[in-house]
């Protein structure tokens, strides 16, 4: 029946593309409309209803750049993790084996089953069913799933995510059963075995599963496990209402008694924030609190203003350590504030959210990772002027926490970075209120869905954003329907522009979402240009940095890769700059495009690579002698605007992702006039 349902998709999506008989493709139509696959699912009362909500995985197909960055994915560490790293491997006891039987192995297939089901990998999705089987197939009589050696409730809150990806991309019929008896078993243990460490401090991820299963069966005990472990979980919107880490954390945060983090470190644990953006936004749809609703935006205001760093995330090594871009955040913090930001986006609905998705997508994703995907950091910097063993000034972390490698530091990571893009994939069109589709973040993709009465709608999304403003959206329903196409204007997107069929649409406003409602037809285009004008962002002691559309930029340091030990296929690397660092840019920063020139090249096989980036930017800078290295890093930024006395030069910015070795925040240069007459 699953393999029916792929080739019926396959098949109508030829003949939509060949501009088919129209018959023939409303047969097919009907017979789509029969799988359960392709019927998006709204909240179901009492859960409150949402503007936006999510298409089932394999919706969005990605195109172009970003097929070729899943498919480096794909041919890197994610679709070759199990034979080189024996956490995830054979012998795991998600499998089966008497090995790791923690976090890992759903870590991995969290990224692994969304991976493969997009790429529509034959190789890759065998892998993940051997896994998603032995679930399946190993449920206890009590309901409980997962290996019993060991019984954290953490781990299933994972393998939960897992679940619900593999359904909607398969169908399989054994999921919901599965899910529901396990959620009876938790309801009956909780009161006794209530939720602790990890899960205690990440119970919101649950509640996501349970939204989901609640949607597509109404059994209202789902909701009466949701407000257990409301109850039983830590109270996030509380610690924000009122913050008090408001500092750099350090070693002293892990004093305390017994073998889990103390309460005050799970608080401040970079991960466990990352993914605590999400649970007032998902709590609220229960809740129906504007309180709850409201609270994601004290909760991103106090990150970004102690410990906001300028590729759209805060620090945490591993603990939140303040607003020196030299600290470091980890790499499972940026994939699961990507996941928070696309739960947030679908249940609020405010554009704000998807801007930040893009920037932490398109920044610090690629930014912490080699170009083919073999190796990752730890704990990636803004600034990064050597990624080297040794000691440095993180929070907590050691000394192997910022080199590229296999699992430097600790290999949480390396389980569970696999997420980041397949889920971006999966985000990029949402289905509205109102049974229109909505454009939330852009990337060269494909989607395929339902719409007002049921009509199936493909649109090809050609572009090269984020490297490039313009996007064209083409067109293809079944038949002839009306229905709202919203479209995200970013905030920073001042003076863009949309056309349909030529003719320029009215109302276009940055920082919302613009709607179009008329009827479609087969062919219609949509033209949407965002400009790109380089502008200024201002950081840690009055610091600059460049950003243009959803891109940060940097200065890339010649960079000399020094393989140290580790597996052969995926070693460990030490990187050493080449060229200076210690620059500071002259600019205009009410007219910063001015002094800028920007240079365009086509997007190499690697997209993010420092090897011939797709933009480049061109400006002055001068040396700020005064900034130093301090213990392998850049030493505190002088206070802005500084004076130099250095001649002037020609540096070139490329995006973060490119740049592995990097200064990102500046000082600001003003011109000294002593020195210009010495010049
Ligand atoms: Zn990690």
């Amino acid at each position: 029946m699953k393999s029916c349902y792929l080739f019926c998709g396959l098949l109508l999506c030829l003949l939509l593309r060949a501009s088919a008989v129209s018959v023939a493709a409303e047969q097919l139509n009907s017979q789509a409309r029969e799988g359960s696959k392709q019927a998006a699912h709204k909240n179901r009362p009492p859960l409150q209803s949402t503007s936006l909500y999510f298409l089932p995985l394999t919706s969005i197909r990605p195109k172009g750049w970003l097929e070729r960055q899943l498919r480096i994915q794909a041919d890197g560490l994610s679709g070759h993790l199990d034979e080189v790293w024996s956490d995830v491997g054979p012998n795991s006891a998600w499998l089966g084996g008497t090995g790791e039987a923690w976090e890992r192995g759903p870590y991995f297939l969290d990224g692994l089953v969304p991976l493969a089901y997009l790429l529509d990998d034959a190789k890759l999705k065998a892998k993940a069913e051997k896994w998603v089987n032995w679930t399946l197939t190993h449920q206890g009589a009590d309901g409980s799933i997962g290996p019993v050696v060991n019984q954290d409730w953490w781990p299933r809150m994972v393998m939960l995510k897992v679940l619900i990806q593999y359904q909607e991309a398969t169908d399989d019929p054994r999921v919901i059963p599965l899910m529901l008896r396990y959620f009876a078993f938790q309801a009956r243990e909780l009161p006794k075995r209530p939720l602790q460490d990890w899960g205690k401090y990440r119970w919101q991820d649950e509640v996501v599963s349970i939204f989901w299963l609640y949607n597509r069966t109404g059994d209202p005990s789902l909701l009466s496990l949701a407000q257990l472990l409301h109850e039983q979980g830590y109270n996030w919107k509380g610690q924000f209402d009122d913050f008090e880490y408001t500092k750099k954390t350090d070693r002293t945060i892990l004093n305390g008694s017994g073998a889990a983090l103390p309460d005050r470190a799970m608080q401040t644990h970079g991960v466990n924030n990352a993914m605590a953006l999400k649970m007032s936004p998902v709590w609220s749809l229960f809740s129906g609190s504007a309180e709850d609703r409201k609270a994601i935006y004290q909760q991103v205001k106090m990150l970004d203003q102690y410990h906001g760093i300028p590729n759209g995330m805060f620090s945490a090594d591993e603990h939140i350590a303040g607003t020196d871009p030299s600290q470091g955040i980890e790499l499972c913090a940026v994939v699961e504030s990507m996941y928070s930001y696309e739960q947030i986006e679908a249940a609020l609905g405010d554009p704000v959210f998807a801007d930040r998705l893009e920037k932490v997508a398109f920044n610090a994703l690629p930014g912490t990772f080699r170009d083919d995907m073999w190796s990752h950091q730890y704990d990636q910097q803004p600034n990064q002027i050597a990624c080297t063993r040794g000691v440095r000034h993180w929070s907590t972390n050691g000394p192997d926490a910022n080199l590229y490698g296999l699992s430097p530091e600790f290999g949480c990571c390396t389980a569970n970075m696999h997420q980041g893009w397949p889920k971006l994939v999966s985000s990029l069109w949402m289905g509205t209120a109102d049974d229109g589709l909505a454009a939330v973040a852009y990337a060269p993709n494909e989607v395929e869905a339902e719409v007002h009465g049921r009509v199936r709608v493909h649109i090809v999304e050609e572009t090269e954003y984020p490297f490039r403003g313009n996007v064209r959206l083409t067109m293809n329903p079944a038949t002839p329907v009306s229905f709202p196409l919203k479209l995200r204007i970013p905030a920073w997107a001042t003076g863009a522009t949309v056309a349909v069929a030529g003719s320029p649409v009215n109302g276009v406003q940055s920082g919302t979402y613009l709607v179009i409602s008329r009827e479609w037809n087969k062919g219609d285009r949509v033209e949407i240009t965002f400009p790109m004008q380089p502008r200024v962002s201002r950081w840690e002691n009055n610091s600059v940095a460049i950003e243009r559309g959803p891109l940060v930029f940097s200065l890339k340091l010649g960079e000399t890769w020094n393989k140290l030990e580790g597996d052969a296929l995926a070693p460990d690397w030490e990187v050493r700059p080449t060229t200076p660092w210690n620059y500071g840019l002259e600019l205009d920063p009410a007219r910063p495009a001015a002094a800028i020139k920007v240079v365009e090249a086509p997007i190499g096989q690697y997209p993010f690579s420092g090897d011939g980036p797709p933009v480049e930017l061109i400006m002055k800078a001068r040396r700020v002698p005064e900034w130093q290295e301090v213990e392998g890093s850049a030493g505190p930024l002088p206070e802005s605007p500084v004076k130099s006395r250095s001649p002037d030069e020609q540096i070139t910015l490329v995006p973060y992702g490119a740049a592995k070795l990097r200064i990102t925040a500046f000082p600001e240069i003003v011109q000294d006039s002593s020195s210009a007459m010495q010049h």
